[in-house]
């Protein structure tokens, strides 16, 4: 008669256990070697084309697909789309879509400036982060660069041991009087999240001797020059690997698991897929923490374009395509938020998810009353509880905290308004978008579960 949360850990068999710490390991190296969008999705790409995956290109050029063809669709190198096609596209396809791009630090355009005996780079933050979090540890700078004549370079500095790292000042205790009584959003400003660049001068030179010096090295190692910044895309990142929490290894500490938990454990169930009946799709989605804009962003129409690309070479056209999205059930794979027993104020405890008890599947998210919510359909959430009973996924129902708290957003809404059915499923996380957040291993495991069964 009583519903009752199940923990994972005590609904693992042997067989799954050992799935569990391998999956542990091959996502903490994901994650540690993924460190921005860019990374993730060569990632991704490169597993996809080892299990057969071709691109949409080469599959149009040759004019031809069958069910059971893997395709891919690289867009711009931030996002992608892999697909298994099944019997009939137009009958709808089976969606688990998740997101690349997690909060970080860009470098502004002009960012290099010299001050105290110190290069500086100007940074701009990206998405919602908590501005005095990333002061005082190590960083990695990610990214690319394109030189004046056009070339290409990509930059990865802080993530091996015999790298240097980066660094942002906060002030010392000593003379923080004033700092320490401002409100906790406003510690460390915008402006002040200034990395540092570079220490020593160049000898002789009277003007910015160590601007000089940094750009002189820039020079060598990656033949850019100061106006190459312009162009580039550079992200300051916190620097390290991912790592096992706990005495008892049951936890992982990493950057960027929202949401490239979602992307990764996706990503693994859909490459142990072969021959599905409806179409099974990942969906690997840029800019989610920035409101899904730019040509990268679930709101841009790449998704849509490579449906229509595949079904023209069934000789199908634009109402196929409709009917194919309408048809389409969606899981929006994105993280939520914990129960976390140091601040239990936030949540209310009859509603919210438990690290270990599963996947959490939401049925709105949303602000001040639902708001900007997709409230997925009773209908929908049924159907999906009658799949994970047959395969047994451990799964819990949670809300993003208190109502009136706060609250978020997913993709959930843009696949919506497609016609799809659409329901927001993701692990829950501890100190979300702060440069480490923290997972259980047991609702990694759910979640690549949940995910299989759906797209089986
Ligand atoms: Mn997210
Ligand atoms: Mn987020």
């Amino acid at each position: 008669m009583f519903y009752e949360k199940t923990n994972q850990w005590n609904a693992l068999t042997a067989a799954q256990k050992k799935r569990l710490w391998k999956l542990a390991e091959d996502y903490k190296s994901f994650l540690s070697t993924s460190k921005t969008e860019r990374l993730a999705n060569d990632e991704i790409l490169r597993m996809a084309q080892k299990a057969g995956f071709v691109s949409l290109e080469e599959v149009v050029k040759k004019g031809k697909v069958s069910p059971g063809d893997k395709v891919y669709l690289d867009q711009k190198g931030k996002a992608s789309v892999l697909m298994i096609l099944g019997e009939d596209l137009e009958e709808g396809m089976d969606i688990v879509g998740s997101h690349l791009d997690v909060p970080r630090l860009d470098l502004k355009p002009m960012p290099l400036y010299e001050e105290g005996n110190m290069a500086l780079l100007k940074t701009h933050y990206y998405g919602g982060v908590k501005k005095y979090q990333w002061t005082a540890i190590p960083l990695a700078l990610h990214g690319v660069v394109f030189t004046k004549d056009g070339k290409r370079v990509d930059i990865s500095i802080g993530e091996k041991e015999e790298d240097p790292v980066f660094y942002i000042n906060d002030l010392l205790i000593h003379l923080s009087a004033d700092q320490m009584k401002k409100a906790l959003s406003e510690g460390i400003s915008a402006e002040q999240l200034n990395v540092l660049l570079g220490h020593i001068p160049q000898k002789d030179e009277k003007d910015n001797p160590v601007k000089t010096a940094v750009l002189k090295i820039l020079q060598k190692e990656f033949g850019m020059i100061e106006e190459d910044f312009l162009s580039a895309e550079l992200e300051i990142v916190p620097a390290g690997p991912a790592r096992d929490v706990g005495i008892d290894r049951g936890m992982i500490a990493g950057h960027g698991h929202d949401d490239r938990v979602s992307a990764y454990t996706s990503l693994a169930a859909l490459l142990e897929i072969e021959k599905p009946a409806r179409t099974a799709v990942c969906i690997f989605a840029d800019k989610e923490e920035v409101g899904s804009m730019g040509n990268t962003g679930m709101e841009s129409r790449y998704f849509e374009n490579m449906v229509a690309e595949l079904l023209a070479l069934f000789d199908k056209g634009e109402l196929a395509v409709r009917r194919s999205l309408a048809n389409s059930r969606v899981i929006s794979a994105d993280v939520t938020a914990c129960f976390d027993p140091t601040f239990p104020e936030v949540t209310e405890k009859y509603n919210v998810a438990h690290a270990g008890c599963g996947i959490v599947m939401s049925k709105y998210t949303g602000v001040r009353g639902k708001g900007g919510s997709n409230d997925a359909n009773a209908e929908f959430l049924s159907d999906l509880r009658q799949v994970f009973a047959k395969k047994k996924v451990v799964w819990q129902s949670g809300e993003l905290g208190k109502v009136d708290q706060g609250g978020g957003g997913t993709i959930a809404f843009i696949l919506a308004n497609l016609g799809a059915e659409v329901v927001d499923m993701g692990v829950p996380v501890l100190s979300m978008h702060a440069p480490f957040e923290l997972i259980s291993k047991a609702d990694l495991y759910s979640a690549y579960t949940a995910y299989k069964a759906f797209l089986e």
